[in-house]
């Protein structure tokens, strides 16, 4: 009997095991994108030049190092929104003016009252629902009489939405204006606790349930040691946990348009150092709503006053963008939305 029992369950479980890998098959085969020139256009908008000028704005010592609620922060946040204004992308109607305010009590003590800054391009055929790009827009602030200038943390992050915007409204004036919407979200409260993500997902703007993704970016712009032999790599964290989809749109936008390595290291669920808990995306994921964290890894500057402009890899900054904005035209432009489901 015993005998029996058990080889039931081996060809239950070599069924199954086949019936996996021909799903995953079928899966990655019905991912492709059918206008690779019409995407290539749009990629070359994004130039290491134009990056430089917003993590060297963004790093700039007359925003203090961005601590939330202080004036460096409240002043970078205004930069952010006369940008997408500048642009014509809109703010929603229910926050004219870009800003969600984040009140003081669900910040810690001693912070003053702060802002997310929402932007967004409507989707031309289904505009309720809804693709998200994040960056934390804070830092460290001033600490003990320096400033802590937070150049890949998170300018590189915030000059990589700013691109991937401009050149979405540059498709969209064009006539390839995204099928569905387009959040740009700049966070506040992430370095004390991943708190403007948190309001932000108490408190949505646009109905979660009809949130496609997340694609979260906080520090691209350097090379860790692990990789200073070879500096074409992004760690890509998370993007499996929800839909197994996200995880092979991502692998085939890479493959059709950047070739980085992606180094999934930082995804293995027993990871000690616990980064797909440590961002914004997170907050999004406890909602259920598939999300992808894009990081460079840690590097000798990390949360030091030496995290400076012109460390960044701009270059590598651009293609790493280009990979992030290649995976949300897919998400934004597939005929079926996302499927949350783990295969
Ligand atoms: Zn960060």
């Amino acid at each position: 009997m015993k005998v029996l029992v058990a080889s039931v369950l081996i060809l239950v479980g070599s069924c199954s095991t086949l019936r996996h890998s021909e799903k995953i098959d079928n899966l990655k085969d019905s991912i492709s994108y059918d206008n690779e020139s019409i995407v290539k256009k749009y990629l070359k908008t994004i130039t290491p030049e134009e990056l430089k000028i917003v993590v060297e704005e963004v790093s700039s010592e007359k925003y203090e190092g961005r601590m939330t609620g202080e004036k460096g922060h409240d002043e970078i946040c205004d930069f952010i929104r006369r940008y997408y204004d500048s642009l014509d992308i809109k703010a929603p109607s229910s926050h004219p003016d870009y800003f969600q305010n984040v009140p003081k009590e669900v910040l810690p003590d001693d912070l003053n009252p702060s802002q997310n800054v929402i932007a967004y391009i409507e989707g031309s055929e289904f505009p309720d629902e809804y693709i998200y790009i994040t960056a934390h827009s804070d830092h460290e602030g001033i600490v003990d009489g320096e400033i802590y200038p937070g150049a890949d943390d998170n300018g590189s992050g915030t000059a990589a939405v700013f691109e991937m915007a401009e050149a979405f409204i540059k498709a969209a004036k064009d006539g390839y204006g995204p099928k569905r919407s387009i959040v740009f979200l700049h966070v506040t409260g992430e370095e004390v606790g991943l708190h403007g993500s948190r309001y932000y997902t108490n408190n949505p703007v646009f109905p979660l349930e009809n949130t496609i993704s997340t694609l979260n970016i906080d520090m691209i712009g350097r090379v860790d040691e692990r990789h200073k032999n070879d500096e074409n790599y992004i760690y890509v964290i998370g993007a499996d946990r929800i839909s197994t989809e996200l995880h092979f749109i991502i692998q085939e936008a890479n493959y059709n348009f950047v070739n980085l390595n992606l180094d999934y290291k930082y995804n293995e669920e027993n990871d000690p150092n616990r980064y797909y808990y440590r961002s914004d995306h997170y907050n999004f994921a406890t909602k259920g709503i598939p999300v992808v964290f894009f990081f460079n890894g840690e590097h000798e500057d990390y949360t030091k006053p030496t995290d400076t402009a012109d460390k960044i890899n701009y270059p590598l900054l651009a293609k790493r963008t280009k990979l992030i904005f290649a995976t949300a035209w897919y998400l934004a432009n597939s005929p079926e939305r996302l499927n949350p489901e783990i295969i």
